[in-house]
C-alpha cells in the first residue's frame, strides 16, 4: 500500500516476479470504473451507476496503458470513495490474494481490507514532492504535460488533491496497517527500494 507515485507499482512488480508470484495492481481496478464512467458521460459522482459498472468490471478489458492517465488517476479517486464500488472490487481483489501460493497486492487498502492477514505488508511513500517529480517525469516522457515548471506544479496539486481524498474518505482510507513496514524512498533509487523492500519481505517471512 502508499500513496500515488510513492513506488510502490514498481516494487509490487519486482517483488512479484522475484518470487514468480501473480500481481494485481488494484489501482487499475478504480481506474477502470472511472474510465468507463469518462467514457459513456456518467457523472463521477453517480455512486448507483459506479456500482453496477464495478460489479461488470472484467479484469481482461483492462488496457493499463489508456489507464494510467492523469485524468483517469483524478477520476479514479473519486469513485474510490464511493462505498458500494468498493464492495463491488472486494471479492474479486481478495479471491486474488486468497489464491494457493499466494500473490502480490499493491494498493491501499490491501493490508488494511483486502488482506489483513497477508504475510508480508509494506507502506511505500515518499515526500509528495519527490511523488511529483517522479509522476511529473513519467508525464513528460508520455507527453501529457509540458516540461515546465507549470506542469511539475499542475502534477504536485495532483498528488496533493489525491493524498487529501484517499487519506479522508470514510470508506478504506489510506492507512498503515498496524503490522506493516513503512518503506520511505523519498531518497531511494529503485535498485536502493527493492533491495529494502525485499529485506523487510524476507523478514516477515521468517
Ligand atoms: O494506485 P493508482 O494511482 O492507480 O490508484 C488510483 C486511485 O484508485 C487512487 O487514487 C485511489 O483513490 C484508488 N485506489 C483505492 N484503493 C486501492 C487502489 C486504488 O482506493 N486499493
Amino acid at each position: 500500500d502508499g500513496p500515488a507515485a510513492s513506488g510502490k507499482g514498481t516494487l509490487a512488480r519486482r517483488i512479484a516476479a522475484h518470487y514468480g508470484l501473480p500481481h494485481l495492481d488494484t489501482g487499475l481496478l478504480y481506474r477502470g470504473v472511472a474510465k468507463i464512467m469518462l467514457d459513456r458521460g456518467f457523472p463521477l459522482d453517480n455512486i448507483a451507476i459506479a456500482e453496477v459498472i464495478a460489479q461488470n468490471l472484467d479484469l481482461a478489458d483492462l488496457d493499463a496503458e489508456k489507464l494510467r492517465t492523469r485524468e483517469v488517476g483524478e477520476a479514479a479517486s473519486v469513485v474510490a470513495a464511493h462505498g458500494p464500488v468498493r464492495q463491488a472490487l472486494l471479492e474479486l481483489q481478495r479471491a486474488f490474494s486468497g489464491q494457493p501460493g499466494g500473490a502480490v497486492l499493491d494498493g491501499r487498502d490491501i493490508g488494511t481490507v483486502i488482506a489483513p492477514e497477508a504475510s508480508a505488508k509494506l507502506f511505500v511513500t515518499a515526500s509528495p514532492e519527490e511523488r511529483a517529480r517522479r509522476r511529473f517525469r513519467e508525464l513528460v516522457g508520455r507527453g501529457e504535460i509540458g516540461d515546465d515548471a507549470a506542469g511539475y506544479d499542475a502534477v504536485l496539486a495532483d498528488i496533493q488533491r489525491r493524498d487529501a481524498r484517499d487519506s479522508g474518505r470514510a470508506d478504506a482510507p489510506l492507512l498503515v496497517a498496524a503490522d506493516a513496514v513503512v518503506l520511505d524512498t523519498t531518497t531511494l533509487d529503485i535498485a536502493a527500494a527493492f533491495a529494502a523492500a525485499l529485506a523487510a519481505v524476507e523478514a516477515r517471512r521468517g
